[in-house]
């Protein structure tokens, strides 16, 4: 299959997402494919520990199956979505991940793909074609990195791995992405030179203040999340970064807030209207409420489907309550937010994204 020109899929994406925010509809499926992870990041909360397996398996109990997960990009497709994003848990760890892609494109959603890469220079040769986007998860350099996330010699193996893409004319768009934490303090000064040097965007998240206020966490790693002033310098540092010319994706304006309100107080979030949110079971997430799903996958995929689902009253009520929200304070539910609210530089930054 051949490449779409990075101009026509910026134009595709902007155009499904007007169409979906004139219905006031989502149009990125969020999908946590798997709970298994090969890795052990201090900073996830995504990661099923009772299901950490590190080897390749079509999925394991509580996972939806190949044909379940392809009607759901199926019926996603239908109700209007366009982009899909794939993450975990470690998605390269599903055998079946190659055959769920490319049936995500067939369907005609925009392919995004979230991993360590620990596996992906292994599966490559299956996925190649599949990905519209790559985002691989940079905590650090070297061995920092490779003790962040658990896996020995896994920064040597993302350097071999970027090299190889370099030269694969169906390299998917790269993106890294950093999450900044007590463990890795000062982490963007030293991952912005490798994205320039990489050909990559860069997303940076300070480490998820909002799921630890979601009823069902227990807040084991809160003593992670940087403190008010680190998150001013860091975004201090990351303006910096931007004006030098280094690849930081987050809007000047997102920077700005960040930088004068670390809590981020000042935004309405629109996450619930613009993304559904996937489990691995299948069920829909209640982003406050993990422990109390908004629907389970029967309720979406089978009878009216999705569009009962939107009419349902929890939904709604769900993105009525979002509109009083702050907990989050991460680019994407921020920036998503203002994307929504038809920002002109969130649409900007969309077709900027896809000539990259
Ligand atoms: S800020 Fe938005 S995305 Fe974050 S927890 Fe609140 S409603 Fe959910």
């Amino acid at each position: 299959m051949a490449k779409v020109p990075p101009m026509l899929e910026g134009g595709r994406l902007v155009a499904g997402f007007l169409r979906a925010r004139a219905r006031g509809r989502p149009f990125i499926l969020s999908h946590l494919v798997t709970g298994r992870c090969n890795a052990r990041c201090p900073t996830c909360m995504w990661r099923m520990e009772d299901v950490a397996g590190g080897g390749l398996e079509a999925q394991t109990a509580g996972e939806l199956d190949t044909t379940a997960v392809e009607e759901l990009y199926r019926q996603a497709a239908r109700a209007g979505l366009v982009q899909l994003v794939v993450w975990g848990g470690e998605p390269t760890l599903r055998r079946d991940l190659p055959r769920l892609l490319w049936g995500a494109k067939e369907a005609g959603l925009l392919v995004t793909l979230i991993s360590n890469g620990h596996l992906l220079g292994r599966r490559w040769p299956e996925l190649r074609g599949s990905v519209d986007t790559l985002i691989l998860s940079v905590d650090d350099l070297g061995e920092a990195h490779d003790q962040m996330r658990g896996i020995p010699g896994l920064f040597a193996r993302l350097e071999m791995l970027v090299g190889r893409l370099a030269e694969d004319p169906l390299k998917p768009r790269l993106l890294l992405n950093t999450v900044l934490s007590a463990a890795n303090p000062g982490a963007l000064e030293r991952v912005a030179p490798l994205a320039k040097r990489w050909g990559a965007g860069l997303y940076f998240c300070p480490m998820e203040t909002g799921q630890m206020q979601s009823e069902g966490f227990d807040g084991r790693m809160a003593d992670l999340a940087l403190p008010a002033d680190e998150l001013r310098r860091a975004a201090a540092g990351a303006l910096r970064l931007k004006a030098a010319g280094y690849p930081l994706l987050s809007t000047e304006r997102y920077l700005r807030l960040l930088e004068r309100d670390p809590e981020l107080t000042r935004y309405t979030c629109r996450v619930p209207r613009a993304i559904l949110t996937i489990e691995a079971d299948g069920s829909v997430r209640h982003c406050l409420r993990r422990d109390r799903p908004l629907a389970s996958y029967e309720q979406i995929a089978g009878g009216a489907g999705l569009e009962a689902f939107y009419r349902s009253p929890r939904y709604r009520e769900m993105a009525r309550e979002a509109e009083s929200c702050t907990a989050c304070n991460n680019p994407d539910v921020v920036e998503t937010s203002w994307l929504w609210d038809l920002r002109p530089a969130m649409l900007r930054k969309v077709l900027a994204l896809a000539s990259l």
